[in-house]
Parts: structure tokens; C-alpha cells; sequence
């Protein structure tokens, strides 16, 4: 059986690069760059008042109190038309063109105005540059301020603004397509009958995909007859990408396989080495990627996070290798039969300079009540049987990670 690297490599494999798209500028955040992006000006474009002030020459305020002659203002947004002489000073603003003949500023709380603003008492000296941003010294046109493949967030987007750009070619995200497989599936609107269960993998899924910034559609919930799935499964081929659950394991009415076959879908595994999740389908139709995930809830969540964040994440352009693994020191003793790579909820916080890891209960691969209370997965390699509290372990910290707060009172 495929071990989860080994699975994780295959995908990767066939997942094809995305496509380039051009985006307005206000659809650009969360996308990942396609190009790299040259300075088409100086940053600052002019020498720049850092302070609100007097522009002066600074060898006139070496002996203080000093007092200049004010002959005019420099406001943000104008080219003053004016040089400052000796004796001279202009009041300046913050973001303002330093005028010609002045070599510093002083700010304004180091300085008195006299009678009239005409004057100005300035009580400190400066030196020659001080409070002064020359003009290029940030950025020097046509140099690179973001190279390909750069993840587009809040400070890149300031910089494409900056640099006039109000389109940017960004790799396009996949469409998603989720479709639930059972005939025992209602919706969660429904009063399941006897025999019946809700359906929540489509909504964890869908959940999932957001944290990538996917919008998933969720299908129809597909019968466990071959005419019926067949039907939701072709129209989930309409999609990038098309996430089954259910139907994959060994069952007499798990039919998701013999589906793809009968489609010509192309499918490089349906087992792998991990726990839960031992049943998961992966294949490929032109350039487009099926994963077929376990029905059970946890199962389907852990394969996801296991397989399909990173096949999303290098269809967008963006880093594979982005699981976030941390080592810390496990709390609890925890055991396992050895044969696949375990993935079990856990708790981790960042205690004294360290991961400390707390593994929390669970009934198993259904129990996702219990799942939900996670903030990280404790990874529990396929060939070991037995961890001590203190032992150094890995934990992939959830996507949520960060936004999650302990559950108390369960
Ligand atoms: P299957 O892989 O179809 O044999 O399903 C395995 C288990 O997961 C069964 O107990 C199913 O009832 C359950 N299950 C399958 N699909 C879903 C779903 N969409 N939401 C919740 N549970 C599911
Ligand atoms: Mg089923």
C-alpha cells in the first residue's frame, strides 16, 4: 500500500500547473502571482519630507535657537517653486517635495512660528539629510518588487497599487465540485428517517475548500445506483476539480469506482497508508482531478487535508510543502497498530518556547463531534506503536489553527 508521501507525490504529479488570468487589482488578494513586476518609478519619486516641519539649510541651525526667514509652503501634492536660501526656511508637510536649496527638516515640535509665520525659531539643530527620504532610495525604477509565484496579500497588493498596476496576471483558481455518495444521506434541513444520517461531509468539504478561498458547489447527493451516481459524476466532471465521498471502500454498493472506469477516468491509487482514510480514490480526466474520499466524516476531513490541500495549492500557483508541521512534546501516552500513518486530533499550544501536544479522545473515524474540538493533527508514523508523554512527536497544525480557541465545557 502507497504511503501518504508517496500518495501526496502521485497527486502532485498529475496536478496540472493552473492557468494564467488577468484580474482587476480588487480580486488579486489571496491568488498567487504569474509574473514578476518591475518598479515603473522611483520610490519616493521626489526627495520627501519624512516629517511635518521647516525645510532648511541644516548649517544654519547649528547654533540654536536660530531664527529663519519663512518664505513659503510646502504642501503634500505640489512642486514648490521656490529655493530656500540662507536664513531661509519654508514650512513643509509630511509627504511633501523637499524645496530646492534646503538639505534637511525640522520638525515641527523642535520649532517656534513667529510673529505673523514669518518667522520661525527653531530650538534644536539637524543635521545635513535628517528627516529627508531622498528620492529612490526604497525602490529604484525598473526594479523587481515582486518576482512570480509570490502569494498576493495585503503588502503586495500596496505594491502592484503602487506601481500602477490595476490588473495583475495571477493563476486562476480551480472550480470545485463536492458530491456526496449514500443512500442513507438527507440533508441537514431533513428529519433523517430510521436508517437515514445527515449529510455533513459535503457542508466539512465545502468548509475546507474555503480555507483555500474556493467557492465549492455543492451537487445533488448522488444514489448508491450506478445510474444515479454515474449521472452526479459527470456532472461533477464538469469541474477542475471534483471531490467524492463515499462509496470507495469495499461495500457492495460502493460504486464510485467501477463509475470511473466505466468513464475512462484514469485512477493512480485506491488505497493508501493512512488512518483514517484507507479507502481514497485518486484519478485524473484530461486536466481535470478526481479524489474520491471515505465517507467517514473524520476520514474524508483527513484525507482532504492530507492529499487534496496540497494538490489545490499547486493548481493556484502556490507552495506544496505548505502543511504546516511543527515538532513539539507530546503530553498523553498513545498507542497504535503499526501499518499506517495515524493522524489523530490533538491540542497543541505553544508553552515555554515549545509545542507541547495533548491528543485528544475520540471513538475513531465517524466521531467527528470529537474531531471538532482539534487545533492539529497528531501524525503518528506508520511504523511505531507507542509514544510516551515527553516523547519529541509532529503535529500538522489546522489551516484554522490560529483562529481557534479551546473548547471548554465538553
Ligand atoms: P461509505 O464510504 O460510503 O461506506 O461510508 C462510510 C461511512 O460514512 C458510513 O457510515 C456512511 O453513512 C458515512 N457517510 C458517508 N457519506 C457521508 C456524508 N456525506 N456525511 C456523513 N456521513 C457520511
Ligand atoms: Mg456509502
Amino acid at each position: 500500500m502507497l504511503d501518504v508521501q508517496e500518495a501526496q507525490n502521485i497527486v502532485l504529479q498529475h496536478t496540472p500547473p493552473g492557468r494564467a488570468v488577468t484580474l482587476p487589482l480588487e480580486s488579486a488578494p489571496d491568488h498567487y502571482l504569474a509574473v514578476d513586476v518591475i518598479a515603473d518609478m522611483d520610490v519616493p519619486p521626489f526627495d520627501r519630507a519624512a516629517m511635518d516641519g521647516y525645510a532648511l539649510r541644516a548649517e544654519d541651525v547649528q547654533a540654536t535657537p536660530a531664527f529663519l526667514e519663512v518664505i513659503g509652503e510646502s504642501p503634500a501634492g505640489l512642486v514648490p517653486t521656490f529655493t530656500i536660501g540662507h536664513g531661509q526656511a519654508a514650512r513643509i508637510m509630511t509627504g511633501a517635495v523637499v524645496p530646492a536649496g534646503a538639505d534637511a527638516v525640522q520638525m515641527v515640535e523642535k520649532t517656534e512660528a513667529g510673529e505673523a509665520e514669518r518667522r520661525v525659531r527653531v530650538l534644536m539643530p539637524v543635521g545635513v539629510g535628517d528627516n529627508i527620504t531622498r528620492r529612490g532610495v526604497e525602490v529604484r525604477r525598473g526594479q523587481k518588487v515582486l518576482t512570480a509565484g509570490r502569494y498576493l496579500g495585503a503588502g503586495e497588493i500596496a505594491v502592484l497599487a503602487m506601481f500602477g498596476h490595476v490588473s495583475v496576471l495571477v493563476w486562476q483558481k480551480p472550480t470545485v465540485a463536492v458530491l456526496a455518495t449514500g443512500d442513507e444521506l438527507v440533508e441537514p434541513c431533513e428529519n433523517p428517517k430510521p436508517g437515514q444520517i445527515r449529510n455533513s461531509n459535503s457542508y466539512a468539504l465545502a468548509a475546507q475548500l474555503r480555507t483555500v478561498g474556493l467557492q465549492a458547489t455543492r451537487l445533488t447527493v448522488a444514489k448508491d445506483t450506478k445510474a444515479d451516481l454515474r449521472m452526479r459524476i459527470v456532472e461533477g466532471l464538469a469541474y477542475d476539480l471534483l471531490l467524492l465521498t463515499g462509496g470507495v471502500s469495499m461495500g457492495k454498493y460502493d460504486l464510485v469506482e467501477e463509475i470511473l472506469a466505466e468513464l475512462g477516468i484514469a485512477v493512480f491509487f485506491d488505497h493508501v497508508a493512512i488512518k483514517p482514510g484507507k479507502p481514497v480514490v485518486f484519478g485524473r480526466k484530461g486536466d481535470g482531478l478526481i479524489f474520491g474520499l471515505p465517507g467517514n466524516p473524520v476520514s474524508s476531513y483527513v484525507t482532504f487535508e492530507c492529499l487534496v490541500r496540497p494538490a489545490l495549492l499547486k493548481w493556484m500557483g502556490g507552495p506544496t510543502d505548505a502543511l504546516l508541521m511543527v515538532t513539539g512534546e507530546l503530553e498523553n501516552r498513545i498507542k497504535q497498530k503499526p501499518g499506517r500513518m495515524a493522524f489523530l486530533p490533538a491540542w497543541s499550544v505553544w508553552d515555554h518556547g515549545r509545542w507541547s501536544v495533548k491528543v485528544l479522545p475520540s471513538k475513531g473515524s465517524a466521531d467527528i463531534v470529537a474531531f471538532s474540538l482539534a487545533n492539529s493533527l497528531f501524525v503518528f508514523p506508520k511504523d511505531r506503536t507507542v509514544y510516551e508523554p515527553g516523547d519529541p512527536v509532529s503535529v500538522l497544525l489546522l489551516d484554522d489553527f490560529f483562529r481557534r480557541r479551546r473548547a471548554t465545557g465538553l
